[in-house]
């Protein structure tokens, strides 16, 4: 039954590979006859903003993935640690999830980032934040850069088996003693002949214990802190580097977070991405695409929070009369909704500029910290009115209210987003 729904999705998919507007119509039947749309949720398949029928035709058919491959097994995974990402990856690279916006050349959709916004947006329908993150990390953290610096040679090595879902990628930025501040980290490739040998560590490594490569920032030389990087591509099977452990967290626990140890770690130089020096610059560029991807992804979770509170509080009854009758549950909720669709807005319009080829960096930044804050607070709010249920590990809500602590943090802390922000405004002290 899975493998015939997994071949209809690549069917679905093949379709949507080849399709110019030749494969419209039979995408756009294929989308009406969706039934998932939550009942709060704005989109329309006829007159959204940035969604296509396309659009729907894709988020439709990782809809299928995720409740047949991976809901049902998501309190199992949270509960050991860790998912199985390459065989999970293996189902979303054949159904062509892992590279909408990567070159068809190297097994992508050739789409623009608009897909990978709806994409995320989708996998917020998974039951918890592990996974999505873990997903997020292969296909818009660890690989954008690659895709547009790295040379065919390193692509057609790392990007092509990532996109194909033969290999888990995961990137090595954060380090012990350097997070908010990248431009600090220690690890130093130090060139040798034909090599880089390798000393250092990362911390936060997402899929760090299970990933078969990962995209490095180190120091290449001793220049200044922004000149000074390279990104490289570094096959996690050589001698040298050492898993050090699996970090245990709080929350976004299907998810296995690794720190990780080189000891003269002999690496090619054919492996930096682009060109030697550059690799902070291609790294903040990177973000933009981690931050909308971010924000994306909880945009759904935060609906189906919402309408899953709305549904628990019209049956739950106290003085004698439903929970949501209550007037400030029923106008909280409805003002975390408005919260949500402003963020949604904001998401939409930086995804448009960005697909138009501008700098998004300020609304990226500006919707990344929203998006951190609003998870707090409706993560927050709504557990409350779940009473003593929202303080079990049986409903979603305190999952995502552990989770989603993480997107103030994570990615660039909220600090990091005001301070990117006043540099935009112009008011961040020299
Ligand atoms: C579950 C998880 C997964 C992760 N995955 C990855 C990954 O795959 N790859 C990777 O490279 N990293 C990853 N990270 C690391 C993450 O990006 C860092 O945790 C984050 O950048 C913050 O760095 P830090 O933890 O070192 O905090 P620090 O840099 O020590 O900052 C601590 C706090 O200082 C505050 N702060 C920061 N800047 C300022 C400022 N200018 N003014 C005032 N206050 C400020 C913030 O509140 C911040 O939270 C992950 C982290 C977690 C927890």
């Amino acid at each position: 039954m899975a493998v015939r729904a997994a071949g209809q999705i690549a069917g679905i998919c093949h379709l949507y590979r080849s399709s110019s507007l030749g494969g419209f119509r039979t995408l756009s039947q294929n989308v009406s006859s969706s039934k998932h749309t939550p009942s709060n949720a704005p989109e329309t398949t006829v007159d959204h903003l940035i969604y296509t029928p396309e659009h729907f035709a894709l988020k439709e058919s990782i809809k299928k993935i995720i409740d047949q491959e991976i809901n049902p097994h998501v309190d199992q995974w949270e509960a050991e640690g860790k998912f199985p990402a390459h065989r999970i990856f293996k189902i979303l690279g054949n159904a062509g999830i892992l590279g909408v916006n990567k070159p068809v050349e190297y097994g992508g959709l050739g789409l623009d980032f608009s897909y990978s916004v709806a994409v995320s947006e989708e996998l917020g329908n998974i039951r918890c934040g592990g996974i999505p993150m873990a997903i997020g990390v292969q296909t818009d953290m660890a690989t954008p850069a690659l895709a547009r610096f790295g040379s065919h040679e390193l692509k057609t090595e790392f990007l092509l088996p990532s996109i194909l879902g033969d290999k888990v990628a995961c990137l090595g930025v954060s380090e012990v003693g350097a997070g908010s501040d990248v431009s600090s980290i220690m690890t130093k490739a130090v060139r040798q002949g034909d090599e880089y040998v390798i000393n250092g560590g990362k911390m936060w490594t997402t899929n760090g214990t299970q990933a078969d490569w990962m995209c490095l920032l180190a120091n290449t030389s001793d220049g200044p802190p922004h000149r000074n990087k390279s990104l490289i591509c570094l096959p996690m099977d050589l001698p040298g580097v050492h898993i050090a452990r699996q970090i245990d967290k709080m929350g976004m626990r299907s998810s296995d977070t690794a720190e990780v140890f080189f000891d003269d770690v002999r690496v090619p130089s054919k492996n930096v991405i682009g060109k030697e020096g550059m690799g902070f610059t291609y790294q903040m560029l990177q973000f933009q695409e981690e931050r909308l991807w971010a924000v994306a992804n909880t945009l759904t979770t935060m609906d189906i929070v919402i309408q899953e509170t709305i549904d628990y509080t019209r049956q739950r009854k106290i003085f004698k009369m439903p929970v949501l009758h209550h007037q400030t549950v029923h106008f909280r909720l409805a003002e975390l909704q408005t919260e949500v669709e402003l963020l949604r807005s904001l998401l939409h319009r930086a995804t448009a500029l960005f697909i138009k080829g501008n700098d998004v960096t300020k609304l990226a930044s500006m919707a990344k910290l929203k998006a951190g804050r609003l998870a707090r607070e409706l993560g927050d709010s709504c557990l409350q009115y779940w009473g003593g249920m929202g303080f079990t590990n049986d409903v979603l809500v305190s999952r995502f209210y552990r989770d989603s602590r993480l997107i103030s943090i994570g990615g660039g802390a909220d600090e990091v987003m005001l301070g990117i922000i006043c540099k935009y405004m112009d008011t961040l002290p020299k």
